[in-house]
């Protein structure tokens, strides 16, 4: 099975879309799902494909792929490579790449509903399957919903969901129980001041100094203000002010990820970072800075225990032992976890993506690359083939035929 979808993934991975513009890929989808016997709706909220198999009577699962890929210039040399360009925000050219393994998560899905489909004696139930849109921006998930997911099509008992490591080997499945992937949030802080003479700074309030002292405070909320039990992050990334030597700027532009894995948590740190601004401000005598919140942000994905449970020993039967592995959780973030929010028991696995051996030479020479990379390239054939016996093995084990 994995074989033979080698074409359908190399084709995806030429071919990638940024987020909300996954026309070509969600069509490639539908088709390829209309084929295997599938009621497909396409397009829906967008960009996205939705597609139910009904086989009797039983419980309903999602299972969801995510479309889109990210501008990046892809570097991994392989001979079908993207070469498809954008041009970034600043306004410079960049290219498009699937670093996220998103294709595979396609394929993937694809190859398990193939053989679901050709295999209906092996299962009951519906099988609601979802090509998701906009996950790299956490969109997606959120906009499917708003479209009514769970009204106009079967509401899922479960939801299922894969996304390739790069640092698990290929042909293992990793899984975390409970908090598995971090809520991500952008706040960005203006930092208001007076601008004027960078040689006469009295008669200025200068906000390069109250910025560069709150980038040093608002590590206070992590290594001081937080239980040591917890786990959360606040990186600036973008840090902005001024335009000459000379010049003591009017204000100063702050961006900043905050992960986290609680609401508590996550909370906690909104208010830290609003009060920590303010406090800099005030000791300065500077006017209040404006700290905004951005509606891109993602809640954490919760992977339900008990289903975690009931899946662990199915996969083990199914794929071996040795080859189910507990991973531990990851700062980065997914929308996923919507599903999750709206009451269905959710879990997302890991998928091993390089093969063994490569691992370890990419590791020796300091190269392993992450996602997000523009090195990173998943072992296909073995990835997949690991893949489509784990949701398969999921699907038949929460969907049995009596
Ligand atoms: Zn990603
Ligand atoms: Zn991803």
């Amino acid at each position: 099975m994995a074989k033979e979808l080698l074409p359908f993934y190399q084709d995806l991975h030429e071919n990638p879309e940024l987020s909300l513009h996954e026309e070509r890929t969600s069509r490639i989808l539908a088709k390829a799902l209309e084929k295997e016997g599938l009621v497909v709706t396409y397009p829906f909220a967008g960009t996205g494909v939705v597609a139910v198999l009904k086989n009797g009577p039983g419980k309903t699962i999602l299972l969801r792929t995510d479309l889109d890929a990210l501008p990046i210039t892809e570097q991994t040399g392989l001979p079908f490579a993207s070469v498809k360009k954008t041009v970034s925000k600043n306004g410079t050219e960049v290219g498009i790449m699937h670093a996220c393994g998103h294709d595979v998560h396609i394929t993937n899905l694809l190859g398990s509903v193939r053989l679901l489909a050709q295999n209906r004696n092996k299962w009951k139930g519906t099988l609601v399957v979802v090509g998701q849109p906009a996950e790299e921006i956490g969109q997606g998930a959120e906009n499917l919903l708003a479209a009514g997911l769970f009204k106009k099509f079967p509401k899922p008992d479960y939801a299922i969901a894969f996304h390739v490591h790069s640092l698990l080997p290929a042909g293992k499945v990793g899984y975390v129980s409970g908090p598995a992937m971090a809520a991500a949030d952008s706040v960005s802080i203006t930092v208001k001041g007076k601008g004027g003479h960078g040689a006469i700074p009295h008669e200025s309030i200068d906000p390069v100094v109250i910025a560069s002292k709150l980038v040093l405070d608002l590590q206070t909320l992590i290594s001081r203000e937080r239980d040591p039990l917890e786990s959360s992050v606040i990186s600036v990334g973008s840090f902005h002010c001024g335009t000459k030597n000379n010049i003591i700027p009017d204000s100063c532009q702050l961006e900043l990820t905050v992960r986290s894995f609680t609401k508590t948590e996550r909370n906690r740190l909104f208010e830290g970072i609003k009060r920590k601004a303010e406090a800099q401000s005030t000791s300065a005598g500077a006017p209040k800075p404006l700290v905004e919140i951005s509606s891109e942000g993602t809640i954490a994905t919760v992977n339900d225990p008990s289903l975690i449970a009931q899946l662990v020993p199915l996969l083990q039967i199914g794929l071996g032992k040795e080859a189910i592995e507990p991973f531990p959780p990851s700062m980065a973030s997914e929308d996923f976890s919507y599903y999750g929010e709206q009451g269905v028991p959710a879990a997302m696995f890991f998928l091993g993506s390089i093969q063994d051996t490569r691992m370890k030479k990419l590791r020796k020479n300091g190269k392993l690359p992450s996602l997000h990379s523009p090195y990173y390239y998943p072992d296909v054939e073995q990835t997949l083939a690991t893949g489509i016996k784990a949701m398969t093995t999921i699907v038949e084990g929460l969907l049995p035929p009596h």
